[in-house]
């Protein structure tokens, strides 16, 4: 049914690792099921020597060696000795399956979590257009809930695999009592099996159903939660509510559908295994002689085998019906695991030690994917080390697109962007990015405390360290006011924080990483001009002896900058002071005049 699909190989590619402990697992179950066996074995001496009687004719050679060696006891001894055995089989048997069980359970959880690390090193290392692209919600369930799921999947598999094996067991037990009554089971474990398998296959359909459903679910919530405000803002609250209620009613409506469905099988299971057993009840007696002793003996333990396959199948379909329900947990977590369709920045392995002369754009142009026009083209500049460079123009003029190429988030397609006059491709990304920092008018706030918003992961910082950053930052003060100070916790997306306050503890974070390349994307952008008058100071404190890049399309934040670039559709169209650009009375000029009006 699965066989050669995508989510099969992908499947066996992540147990590969574990072999060895599913061959442990195996070898348990083989174990279990030989103690098993023993155990059901037995009763056949048993009963013989409950009615006293001689090895039957034309048992095969185990049986009639479990005799002889029962037999060569003293009868008193033999029906307890006997007994003994089979609890001490009974016993084993047990173990084994408890161990098994153990390592199946090792074994999904450890999968689950290696899927769950793979995930999200796939999430930190794909280029950032992906992300652009995958709405976060269903990445999520990818992540975390399919791959917990998968977990779910080999464990079943497993467990089947052990089901399987017991029931192979159990039949060559039916085969060696009695080859008769084993054609006719044989007979009619074809018919139910070629039944419940054809039933378990339309699960299929449903199941997949489900997960889309689920995803859709949760990118919805995502979204929803993401832009709260705006959804109370515009009163939205009942739309979510109900674009959600009938998300909701639909996923409803087919878990219960395929759980339902799913345990069917188990039910006809033991509704079949009585039939079965009242049919080889007949059929033994007419086969068997009814006076004959034998009788008792090979159809008593014949029967009590069924009886144990009957919850065996049971559990056997029950596995099954949970693997084709979460089979297309794997198709997500392949999808999400496979790099072929994915785009990586390749790292460089020259180390950046920092800027010497300066950064350089040499015939750089830029499309992004499935765009026609490139976003940026011909662009051919310096950037002067320690000096400050302003890039303006209107918006869509490339501005955001030129920091993406700044940052390596893309690689240029033509031209080369030259750091010193090492191409940027060619330098560690790592210690590129230590030394660039970024402070936008999107300030990322996490939900932690003040100190790990403005550590940020870095490298450990000392108190006084942080003291000094908030202090230069001009966030010392409201930080102190705080319920616990720097270990106060900031909220979700920092919403105990005015948005001078955010922007306050990103450049705070700025001045703790000590870039030596500086970014300011439209910095102030999003503040009142109050707080904009505020914060101008701290920054041109954090701009002192940097190389920094004022990105702007207000030409207030770029007074005093070295050098101004202005791009038009993606090219420059003028470069020079700002005395300069204003004397071309050119774009720049307009920009100033619309900026006046
Ligand atoms: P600016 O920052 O100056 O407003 P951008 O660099 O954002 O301009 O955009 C330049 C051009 O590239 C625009 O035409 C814009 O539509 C396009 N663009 C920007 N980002 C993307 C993207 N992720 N995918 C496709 N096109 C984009």
């Amino acid at each position: 049914m699965f066989i050669n699909s995508t989510e099969s190989r992908f499947l066996l590619k992540i147990i590969r690792p574990y072999k060895w402990m599913m061959a442990l697992l195996v070898f348990c179950i083989l174990l279990a099921t030989m103690f098993d066996g023993i155990s059901v074995g037995l009763t056949v001496p048993l009963l013989a020597s409950l009615q006293m009687m001689e090895s039957p004719e034309g048992l095969p050679a185990v049986m009639a060696w479990l005799f002889q060696l029962l037999s060569s006891f003293q009868d008193t001894y033999q029906i307890l000795i006997g007994i003994i055995a089979v609890v001490i089989a009974l016993l084993f048997k047990n173990i084994m399956l408890a161990i098994n069980s153990m390592l199946a359970l090792m074994l999904s959880t450890r999968i689950a979590a290696t899927l769950k690390n793979e995930a999200l090193n796939m999430m930190m290392s794909v280029r950032i257009d992906y992300h652009h692209k995958s709405p976060v919600g269903e990445l999520m369930m990818s992540a975390l809930t399919a791959t917990s799921q998968v977990g779910m999947l080999v464990d079943s598999i497993a467990k089947a695999l052990s089901n399987l094996l017991t029931i192979w067991a159990l039949v060559t037990l039916m085969l060696i009592l009695s080859w008769q009554l084993f054609l006719i089971s044989i007979l009619f474990g074809a018919i139910y099996f070629a039944l419940t398998s054809r039933y378990i296959k339309t699960l299929k359909a449903p199941s997949r159903e489900l997960t889309q459903l689920s995803k859709l679910a949760y990118n919805t919530l995502q979204e929803s939660l993401s832009g709260i405000e705006l959804v109370k803002s515009y009163g939205r609250e009942p739309w979510v509510l109900d674009k959600m209620g009938q998300q909701i009613e639909k996923i409803r409506e087919l878990e219960l559908r395929v759980k339902f469905r799913s345990q069917v099988p188990s039910w006809a299971t033991d509704v079949a295994g009585g039939i079965v057993i009242a049919l080889l009840f007949f059929a033994g007696i007419l086969i068997y002689d009814l006076e004959a002793p034998d009788l008792l003996v090979i159809l008593i333990p014949f029967l009590y085998i069924i009886i144990r396959l009957v919850p065996l199948l049971a559990t056997l379909n029950q596995n099954k019906a949970r693997i084709v329900t979460l089979w297309p947990m794997l198709g997500l977590v392949s999808e999400l695991l496979n790099p072929d369709d994915k785009k990586f920045i390749k790292d460089g392995d020259v180390t950046f030690h920092g800027l010497k002369h300066g950064i350089t754009f040499k015939d750089v142009a830029f499309a992004y994917e499935n765009r026609e026009i490139p976003a940026v083209r011909n662009l051919n500049f310096t950037i002067p080390k320690r000096k400050t460079t302003a890039i303006v123009g209107r918006s869509g003029a490339g501005k955001s697109t030129l920091v993406n190429l700044l940052l390596r988030y893309f690689d240029c397609q033509e031209g080369e962007l030259l750091i010193d006059d090492v191409p940027l491709r060619l330098i560690g990304l790592k210690s590129y990015r230590q030394k660039i920092s970024v402070v936008s008018q999107e300030t990322v706030i996490f939900n932690d405390t003040v100190r790990n918003n403005i550590a940020f992961g870095g490298e450990v910082a000392s108190h006084s360290e942080l003291e000094e950053a908030a202090r230069k930052a001009g966030a010392y003060e409201f930080i102190c006011k705080l319920e616990n100070g720097f270990d106060t916790l900031l909220g979700e997306r920092g919403a105990y924080l005015s948005g001078g306050q955010r922007q306050r503890i990103s450049i705070a974070r700025a001045f703790l990483k000590n870039p030596d390349i500086l970014i300011l994307d439209e910095a102030t952008s999003s503040l009142d001009s109050f707080s904009e008058t505020e914060i101008y100071n701290n920054l041109e404190l954090l701009k002192t002896n940097r190389t920094v890049i004022v990105i702007s399309h207000r030409l207030s934040t770029i007074k005093g900058a070295d050098k101004i670039i202005v791009l038009k559709d993606g090219q420059v169209i003028e470069t020079g002071t700002e005395h300069e650009l204003l004397g071309l009375r050119g774009e720049y000029f307009s920009l100033s005049q619309g900026h006046k009006e």
